[in-house]
């Protein structure tokens, strides 16, 4: 998909604040700092779309994009913050279980892990909750470019050993720097929008 078209249009907290549309919706999770805001500006060609702050402290939403008028890219705000308190963190945990399990509309989830690392608790246990709920995952591993072409397959096996992946869902080698797995990304998503 060439992207001419992408505005954010909504930040929400609770059901009744999502956009009242029957469009598709793509989520997209990962901890801060994993690559997500690279990866969608990436997907839409955009250097840098006007993003909601989400530094720890800051009111933590679901921001929803809507793309081309034919989907949304739904911004999940990053897990593994150190510095936020468990009431917080808790808050954060029943926004987004209340979207992921009850949102209809909901196609797949592009759940970003770093290809560098093995994954961690958060990933681990972000991944089994998406498989709890039976969601099809979209799993993009970033910043390739930083490590050479000849360790990715083993990089790869490891992730998907630890978050004991499901081989129905999509694995995905990914850099915003080289534009790496950018056609895979859209064609996956083209392919869970139309499902
Ligand atoms: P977010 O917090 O998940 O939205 O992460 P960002 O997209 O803001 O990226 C965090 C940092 O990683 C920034 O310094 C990015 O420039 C860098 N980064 C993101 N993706 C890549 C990538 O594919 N390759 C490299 N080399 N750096 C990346």
């Amino acid at each position: 998909m060439k992207v001419h078209n992408a505005e954010i249009v909504i930040s929400a907290v609770s059901p009744a604040q999502y956009p009242e549309s029957q469009l598709p919706e793509i989520a997209l999770a990962g901890r801060s700092n994993v690559g997500k805001s690279s990866f969608i500006n990436t997907l839409i060609d955009r250097r840098k779309l006007a993003r909601i702050s989400s530094k720890p402290g800051k009111t933590q939403t679901l921001n929803f994009y809507l793309i081309e008028n034919s989907l949304y890219f739904v911004d999940v705000p990053g897990y593994g913050y150190a510095k936020v308190s468990k009431t917080e963190r808790a808050k954060w945990g029943k926004m987004i279980e209340t979207y992921l399990t009850q949102r209809e509309q909901l196609k797949a989830v592009v759940s970003l892990v770093d290809l560098r690392h093995p994954p961690t608790k958060d990933d681990i246990q972000m991944y089994q909750f998406l498989k709890y709920y039976g969601l099809p995952v979209i799993l993009v591993a970033t910043k390739a470019d930083k490590i050479p072409r000849g360790k990715w397959n083993k990089h790869e096996a490891v992730i998907k050993r630890e978050l004991d992946f499901d081989p129905s869902d999509t694995f995905i080698i990914f850099s915003s720097v080289t534009k790496e797995g950018k056609e895979k990304a859209w064609a996956s998503i083209e392919a869970a929008v139309a499902e």
